[in-house]
């Protein structure tokens, strides 16, 4: 019953019908779950278990700059949605049975892959050209809140919706596992923007998730990684080796 539902999604909506349903779910992730995320964060906050990370009140203006741009970003991601249907129906992408494992080992490859191709994105729009036309937007958010999640030019936006699109032709994903990616990928995002963290900053990594991306927008440079900093550990590792072979 469920897999037909999905099944009929895929083949017989129209296009308009796609990008509504698409748009629609980003819309309740986004509006629907940030103030849930923000509300937690400050219970926590309360019970001393997460504390702010920078003691700072943000400005209206900032909140409805983050909003006004997310909602740009949603109406991108959409399109990328198009693309992906699109090439499902040329055979162009092939899909796995919605089983628990292939949902399961779907979204952990599709979180990996999330964290290589955001380094890559994130390094090139840090970049002077692209930081002076696209990125800037992003960092409007010095201290970002969780409404900062998809507050981006249009062109960030874009790239950044691929993620599903440029490993799906690749490697065969479960539909179910690349419609809950966006629910994995904002909550991860939430923790990035939300300006609180677990104690005081110090201590395993474990508790200083999220915390390197809310200092990446005060600070502008370093950490371009995702949710964990081992994309930053590979480039600091790598790059040295490469000057020196130059050399
Ligand atoms: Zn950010
Ligand atoms: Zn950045």
């Amino acid at each position: 019953m469920f897999n037909q539902h999905i099944t009929n999604i895929i083949y017989n909506y129209s296009y308009l019908q796609i990008y509504l349903v698409v748009i629609a779910y980003f819309y309740f992730l986004y509006f629907g779950l940030a103030p849930v995320f923000l509300y937690v964060c400050k219970q926590l906050e309360k019970q001393d278990l997460l504390q702010k990370i920078i003691k700072q009140s943000i400005p209206k203006t900032q909140l409805l700059f983050e909003i006004k741009h997310s909602i740009q970003s949603i109406f991108i991601f959409g399109l990328s949605a198009l693309l992906l249907i699109y090439l499902k129906r040329q055979g162009a992408i092939l899909l796995l049975p919605n089983s628990f494992i292939n949902i399961m080992v779907g979204i952990i490859i599709l979180t990996i892959w999330n964290e290589i191709h955001f380094f890559i994105v994130h390094r090139v729009m840090h970049l002077p050209f692209f930081m002076k036309r696209v990125h800037k937007i992003h960092h409007h958010s010095k201290v970002p809140t969780v409404f900062a999640v998809y507050s981006f030019h249009w062109f960030e936006a874009l790239l950044l919706s691929t993620v599903p699109l440029t490993i799906a032709v690749f490697i065969p994903l479960s539909a179910v596992a690349i419609f809950l990616y966006p629910l994995v990928s904002i909550l991860l995002n939430f923790a990035g923007h939300c300006n609180y963290r677990f104690g005081n900053g110090k201590g395993p990594s474990w508790r200083l998730f999220g915390s390197k991306h809310n200092a990446h927008h005060f600070k502008f440079a370093n950490h371009y990684g995702f949710a964990s900093g081992i994309m930053d550990k590979l480039h600091k590792l790598i790059i040295p080796k490469i000057n020196q072979r130059k050399k």
